[in-house]
């Protein structure tokens, strides 16, 4: 009796930057991390697995509290530049308009800062997470 290996097609690799920048599950690049766009009204959410393949998104208890950090940064890096461009920009030495120039841009950037940190914990600094394309095959031609 002849055994015959069935060929196997190739797997599709999906990039990693639309993966990041959408939102997508670091395991399968197709699951969203998040239940609802960024600046819904209904809150920033965070899926428990990947609807796609199954992946569980908080590896352990308080796992995204290591995300505050990489807002922290991103935090200090937006207020940095806003600063430093508001006193290029107007050459204003009003301290009023520091600041209702940072607490607004903050304010409209949080929601931004909070689902990237998240986005970016999850995809470049957690160990032993990596894309496996397998788990990007459609489920439905999956055999
Ligand atoms: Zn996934």
């Amino acid at each position: 009796m002849k055994i015959v290996e069935m060929e196997k097609a190739p797997i599709k690799r999906l990039p990693m930057w639309p993966a990041v920048i959408t939102g997508k599950c670091p395991r399968c690049r197709v699951g969203n991390i998040y239940e609802k766009p960024m600046y819904s009204l209904v809150g920033q959410k965070i899926n428990k697995a990947c609807p796609h393949c199954g992946f569980v998104y908080e590896r352990e208890p308080g796992y995204f509290y290591a995300a505050m950090y990489i807002s922290y940064a991103f935090i200090v890096a937006e207020l940095v530049t806003l600063a430093v461009g508001t006193s290029i920009l107007t050459g204003s030495h009003n301290p009023w308009l520091y600041i209702a120039i940072l607490l607004s841009v903050t304010g409209v950037l949080a929601p931004f800062n909070l689902r990237y940190s998240k986005v970016l914990l999850l995809h470049w600094l957690t160990p032993g997470i990596r894309y496996m394309p397998e788990y990007s095959v459609e489920k439905d031609t999956a055999a």
